[in-house]
């Protein structure tokens, strides 16, 4: 069992993962930060007469997602030498390197399939006494142990970071009926000595307990929208400053999150309640698929309910 964490490994470069590895590396651990490998070039690197085999264009989506860290506003980092702690790199060529961090935590695209096939394709790297955990939204912990060979589980479960991680002090932590208590008790006080967070153990049921609670209220809120006629800035002005939150605690919210994360979470939930009015509630009006359609996926696309700028 780890005494503590110095080095950390982070699956999954997107938003969360890049942040949360932003805020590791501000708490002085070193950070391996890894995507999946591009299938295409970009006009930039075929400019540059890059092939795909190339390593830089293999690691490009950790190596973007450093840079992004570093111009991002607010700051994920807490100073501007804690990017320097993360090493970008992919989910090929540095699974082995796994076997030098003390906990290796995943945030790839909150789909149980891939989740479950990524466990597999590191379990074989991680030293036994590793931590491992989950940042999923909502997916069951220990539908994700399964994929694990029994002697990893118990030192397996969830840790439910909040975005953005740096600002928001919540830290669900999930264990399964297999984590050992003793890795539980561990996690909840490196989280809370180290990473400066409140944590609160949460049950492995769907979306824990602040998602459950806040994808309900999203999604009653977009369907109250369209029955009532209301827009946009309107509902904002309500769930926003109004309601004591500094922006809103709707559609810039969504835009935050990213309405493709928001889409899963509300889809696999809605697949796992047993209340009738819960699942009717969380079925997305057709507004938020056209928007998937088209890509507007929120801040990080760009484009969301508002535009970037
Ligand atoms: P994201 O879309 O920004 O990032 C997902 C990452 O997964 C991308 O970098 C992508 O390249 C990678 N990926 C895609 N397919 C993959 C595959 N087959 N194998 C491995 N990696 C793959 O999503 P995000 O918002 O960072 O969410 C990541 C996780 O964190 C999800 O489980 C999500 O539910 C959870 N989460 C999100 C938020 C939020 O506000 N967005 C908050 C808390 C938890």
């Amino acid at each position: 069992m780890a005494t503590t964490i110095r080095r950390a490994a982070v699956l999954g470069a997107g938003l969360m993962g890049s942040q949360i590895a932003a805020l590791l590396a501000s708490c002085g651990l070193e950070v391996l930060l890894l995507d999946i490998v591009p299938d295409s070039l970009t006009p930039e690197e075929q400019r540059r007469g890059l092939t795909l085999s190339d390593p830089r264009v293999r690691s490009r989506l950790a190596t973007q997602a450093v840079e992004r860290l570093r111009r991002m506003k607010p700051p994920p980092l807490f100073t501007a030498e804690a990017a320097d702690r993360i090493t970008p790199g992919n989910l090929e060529d540095d699974l082995p390197r796994l076997r030098e961090a003390d906990w290796v935590l995943e945030a790839v695209v909150e789909d149980l399939g891939v989740k479950q096939d990524l466990w597999r394709r590191v379990a074989p790297h991680v030293q036994p006494g590793t931590v491992l955990s989950s940042n999923t939204s909502g997916l069951s912990i220990a539908a994700q142990a399964e994929a694990l060979p029994a002697e990893l589980r118990p030192h397996f479960l969830g840790t439910h970071f909040f975005n953005p991680p740096r600002y928001l002090k919540l830290l669900e932590v999930i264990p399964t009926p297999d984590t050992d208590p003793e890795v539980v008790s561990f996690v909840r006080s490196f989280a809370t000595r180290v990473l400066g967070k409140g944590v609160v153990i949460a049950r492995d049921t769907p979306n824990f307990i602040a998602n459950r609670i806040g994808t309900y209220g999203l999604a009653v809120t977009l369907r109250a929208m369209a029955r009532f006629g209301l827009g946009v800035d309107e509902v904002d002005a309500i769930t926003g400053p109004a309601m004591g939150r500094p922006k809103s605690a709707t559609f810039r919210t969504l835009d935050l999150v990213g309405l493709d994360v928001f889409a899963h979470v509300a889809r696999n939930t809605r697949a796992r309640v047993a209340d009738p009015a819960e699942r009717d509630a969380l079925e997305l009006p057709p507004y938020i698929e056209e928007m998937l359609r088209r890509g507007w996926t929120g801040d990080k696309a760009g484009q969301g309910f508002f535009k970037k700028v």
